[in-house]
């Protein structure tokens, strides 16, 4: 079912999760045996998260370096069909350009029809950790507005070659994602919201938004994504900080800010048990703000770790 067709079935907000697909090598058992325990709170969707390529770099024995790209986490599209099959809810596989070029993308999004995905969060992706900044592939999307356009045009029966047009229509519901702290490549908000309404313009149905720590930024960004005249639903993204070392991590990697009566408590924490319990109830109460206000779903970022996530829809839903 879509994303869309879950929010408006209720006027209640939904308990939602993102999961990171295991480290290679690692099994996939344990990630789905992990998250169990939150189908007690009904999520209709799960978001499975999409990682690119990496470069690494082997050293021959004659001391020059191979560069290598490898990925460390592949397997978005086999996770979204085991959620699918082992727990009768919708995976929503994230896409992104980077790393893809438009056949590429074209077929991928086939393999997801295929085994009966409705719906995708359509990204760019960043650069990978070894370039300065994202280059698009060679006929790949330089933005997430082109890819929308390529799969709402694949709705519409629009394949990349003549021949195939006029084929089978998919029907994708499309999420895109939105920053309530800017991202951090746009020069102001007002530049990064004309973007995200180009975004919603091409067909975007939902807008998930990146974790933030203070509720008053997801009220002032919806506000003005409300002015700008977006008026699909808007997700907001929830991640209790659960270890000392994503105190500075989180900030630095998601260009956000944690507020001072937060910080003021994670000060006085000495262990990553103290840090989680600090993370817990702080997320507790931004929770049920937001529930109050009747958000369309709270959306955890579980880091596929769910213990946190648990404690925390247990105290709201
Ligand atoms: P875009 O919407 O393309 O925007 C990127 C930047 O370009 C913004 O600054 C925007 O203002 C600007 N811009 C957009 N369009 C134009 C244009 N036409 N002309 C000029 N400027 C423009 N990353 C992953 O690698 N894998 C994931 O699974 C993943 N999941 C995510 C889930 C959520 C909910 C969120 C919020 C982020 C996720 N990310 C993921 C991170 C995301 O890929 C990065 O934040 C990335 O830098 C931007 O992606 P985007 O889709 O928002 O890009």
């Amino acid at each position: 079912m879509k994303i869309t067709e879950h929010l408006s079935n209720t006027d209640k907000t939904l308990f939602s999760f993102e999961i990171l697909p295991p480290l290679k090598g690692q099994s996939l058992k344990d990630l789905l045996e992990g998250i169990e325990p939150l189908m007690e709170f009904n999520p209709p969707f799960v978001d499975v998260t999409y990682h690119r390529e990496e470069f690494i770099y082997k050293k021959h024995p004659n001391g020059l370096l191979e560069k290598i790209s490898t990925k460390k986490r592949p397997g978005t599209v086999g996770i979204c069909a085991a959620i699918m099959n082992k727990f009768h809810i919708d995976a929503v596989p994230h896409l992104l350009c980077g790393g893809f070029n438009k056949e590429e993308t074209e077929n991928a999004l086939i393999d997801l029809n295929f085994i009966g995905v409705d719906n995708v969060l359509a990204l760019r992706g960043d650069a990978p950790k070894t370039e300065g900044k994202f280059i698009p592939e060679q006929d790949g999307h330089h933005y997430a507005c082109e890819l929308v356009e390529q799969i709402v045009g694949m709705n519409n029966g629009k394949y990349l070659h003549e021949e195939t047009e006029n084929s089978f229509h998919t029907d994708f519901c499309v999420g895109v994602a939105g920053y309530p702290e800017k991202h951090f490549e746009a020069p102001s908000m007002k530049f990064d919201l004309k973007y995200l309404k180009e975004k919603v313009d091409k067909g975007a149905e939902y807008i998930v938004t990146q974790m933030f720590f203070d509720n008053q930024k997801y009220f002032e960004f919806v506000e003005k994504v409300r002015e700008a005249g977006i008026n699909v639903p808007i997700i907001p993204g929830i991640k209790p900080i659960t270890t000392v070392n994503q105190i500075t991590m989180l900030p630095r990697t998601f260009f956000l800010d944690l507020p001072d009566p937060l910080m003021d408590e994670l000060e006085k924490c000495k262990t990553n048990a103290e840090v989680k319990e600090v993370g817990i109830e702080w997320a507790i109460q931004q929770c049920k703000e937001l529930v109050k206000v009747k958000v369309p779903s709270l959306h955890f970022y579980t880091m596929s770790k769910a213990s946190a996530t648990y404690a925390i829809a247990k105290e709201v839903f």
